[in-house]
C-alpha cells in the first residue's frame, strides 16, 4: 500500500508553548497554508507551557553598551512583555503581583545580589521575617523565614496564567486558519522527511504512516525535539516537579495578587488559580535528567509521569513550613514532572539548520521559555522571512562548538537541593497524588 501525503506550505512540529506562539505569529502576518501536529491531543499533557501559571518579568531596556547577552535578554523581554501588556489576546493572562527573589545559602544569595545589581527598578530589601511577611497580606506568610534573604519588585513582574493563554492562541490560529492534527497517531512525527540527495527537509512522517509534506518545516517539540535530529548535544532535557496545593473557597480571599515568592536554593508558589483555588508549588534545583545509554552515549531522554519524586515533595513541604506552614500537612492535589531542553548557555536555539534546507529550529527554552513565547514568535517569524537582527541571531544560532566537550552535570546557574543535577534512575519513592499515573515516555 502507498503511503498516504499530505501537503500544506508551512509544518509545525509541536503544538506546545512555542507551537502556538509560532503559528500565531505566522499566520497574523499572512502566511497561509500552515499545518500544526502534535503527538498529544489538545492541551498536550506533557506540554511545559500546559500549566497553572508561569513567571513573568520586565527587564532592562536593551541598549548598545549591554553585553550580547544582556542585549539579547533584554530585547527578548522587551518584545515579549510588550505583548503581554498590550496585546489584546495575550493582556488578560498577565498579573503584574509583584515578585520576590531570594535565597537561604551564601552562594545563592550572591546570585540575588547579583540580580538586584542589575535591575534598574527599585527593588526593597528583605532581611527579617517580618520584611517577608510585610509583603503580602496578613496571614499568608506566617513562616519563620531561616536564613532567607532577598529583595522584592513591587511591579513590572508577576506570572501568567498559562493554560489560559495556550487555550487563546489555539482559539486564535485556528480562527486565523492554522490547522492542527493532534494526537498520538495522526499527529505523533516518528521521523523528519529528507529529499533525495537528502539535504533538504521535505516534511515529517506521523504515526499513522501519513507523510506530511510542506515547502518549510519548524521543528518545536520541546524537550522532546533531540529524538528527531541530531542536535550535536546542544539540547540537554532537563525536569523539574510541580504540585498543586488546594485551597477551600472561603480561605481564598486572603490569598490574592500575591507577590511571586522565588526561593532560588528552596522553590517558589505563585497564588491560587481563579477556577479551581490551587496554589502552584516548585521546589528549586539544578533539575532532574534521565540518562540512558543510547547507541554507546550518555543521553537525557524525557518521560512524561503524573508523579513527583518523594525528595522534591520533602523539599515542597520545607518550603511551605518555612513561609506557609499553616499549609505543611495540606495534600496535593495534582504532581508532576515537567521537561524542558536546556541549551549549554541557557539562550535559545532559533535558525536555520545550517545543513538541512528548509528546516527551521525552534528549541532551548532552558526554563524561561514561557514569558518570552511572544517573542519567539515574533524571533522565528523574522529568521523565516531573513530579516532578524544581526545581533540577535548571533546569539540565538545553531552553536554545536559551545557543546562539543558538553558536561551533562553542569548546574547552569541553578542552586537547591544538593546542588547537582540528579537523575531519575537513582529515584527508589514517588509520590502519588490520588490514582497517581505513571505516564509514557514523551516519544
Ligand atoms: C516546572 C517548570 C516551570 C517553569 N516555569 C517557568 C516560568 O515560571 N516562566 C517561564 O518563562 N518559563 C518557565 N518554564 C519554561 C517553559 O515552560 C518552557 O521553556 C517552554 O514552555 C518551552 O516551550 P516548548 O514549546 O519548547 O515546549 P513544550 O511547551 O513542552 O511543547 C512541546 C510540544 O511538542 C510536542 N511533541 C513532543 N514530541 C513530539 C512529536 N514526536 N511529535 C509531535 N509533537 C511532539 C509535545 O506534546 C508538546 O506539546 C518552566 C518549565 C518547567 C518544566
Amino acid at each position: 500500500m502507498e503511503t498516504p501525503v499530505n501537503e500544506s506550505a508551512v509544518l509545525i512540529i509541536g503544538a506546545g508553548t512555542w507551537g502556538f506562539s509560532i503559528a500565531l505569529q505566522l499566520a497574523r502576518r499572512g502566511f497561509t497554508g500552515i499545518k500544526v501536529l502534535d503527538a498529544s491531543s489538545f492541551p498536550s499533557s506533557s506540554a511545559a507551557g500546559n500549566d497553572l501559571n508561569k513567571i513573568a518579568e520586565e527587564a532592562n531596556e536593551p541598549s548598545d553598551d549591554d553585553s550580547d547577552e544582556d542585549y539579547f535578554w533584554n530585547k527578548v523581554h522587551q518584545l515579549s512583555m510588550e505583548t503581554w501588556k498590550n496585546d489584546p489576546l495575550f493582556k488578560p493572562f498577565y498579573h503584574a503581583t509583584g515578585f520576590i527573589m531570594a535565597a537561604c545559602g551564601d552562594r545563592a544569595y550572591e546570585h540575588c545580589l547579583k540580580y538586584a545589581k542589575s535591575e534598574q527598578a527599585d527593588l526593597i530589601p528583605l532581611k527579617s521575617k517580618e520584611h517577608f511577611r510585610s509583603t503580602m497580606p496578613k496571614g499568608v506568610l506566617t513562616g519563620s523565614f531561616p536564613q532567607w534573604r532577598g529583595f522584592w519588585k513591587d511591579g513590572g513582574a508577576g506570572w501568567v496564567f498559562a493554560s489560559g493563554a495556550l487555550r487563546e492562541m489555539y482559539a486564535e490560529a485556528v480562527k486565523l486558519g492554522v490547522h492542527f492534527m493532534t494526537g498520538s497517531s495522526e499527529g505523533a512525527v516518528q521521523t523528519l522527511l529528507q529529499s533525495s540527495s537528502k539535504d533538504t527537509i521535505i516534511g515529517a512522517q506521523t504515526a499513522d504512516g501519513v507523510r506530511h509534506k510542506a515547502s518549510l518545516t519548524i521543528l518545536a517539540t520541546g524537550a522532546n525535539s533531540d529524538s528527531l535530529l541530531d542536535f550535536k548535544k546542544q539540547l540537554r532535557p532537563t525536569a523539574w516537579t510541580l504540585a498543586h496545593l488546594p485551597l477551600a473557597a472561603e480561605e481564598i480571599e486572603n490569598y490574592r495578587n500575591l507577590p511571586v515568592l522565588y526561593g532560588v536554593d528552596r522553590g517558589f508558589f505563585i497564588e491560587p488559580d481563579a477556577e479551581n483555588h490551587q496554589m502552584k508549588i516548585c521546589d528549586e534545583h539544578p533539575g532532574y535528567c534521565n540518562f540512558i545509554d543510547v547507541e554507546g552515549e550518555l543521553r537525557s531522554v524525557p518521560f512524561a509521569r503524573q508523579q513527583i519524586p518523594k525528595d522534591a515533595e520533602r523539599r515542597m513541604r520545607r518550603l511551605l513550613k518555612e513561609t506557609m506552614p499553616q499549609f505543611e500537612q495540606r495534600d496535593f492535589s495534582f504532581a508532576r514532572i515537567c521537561w524542558d531542553a536546556d541549551t549549554v548557555d541557557r539562550l535559545f536555539l532559533i535558525d536555520w539548520h545550517p545543513e538541512l534546507k528548509n528546516l527551521v529550529i525552534a528549541v532551548g527554552g532552558s526554563g524561561h521559555g514561557f514569558m518570552t513565547n511572544p517573542a519567539v514568535g515574533i524571533l522565528v517569524a523574522d529568521v523565516v522571512e531573513n530579516k532578524v537582527e544581526e545581533r540577535l541571531k548571533r546569539m540565538m544560532r545553531w552553536r554545536p562548538k559551545t557543546s562539543v566537550h558538553r558536561n551533562w552535570w553542569d548546574t547552569q546557574n541553578r542552586f537547591g537541593a544538593d546542588g547537582k543535577v540528579m537523575d531519575f534512575q537513582d529515584v527508589q519513592e514517588w509520590t502519588t497524588i490520588g490514582e497517581g499515573e505513571k505516564g509514557d515516555l514523551c516519544t
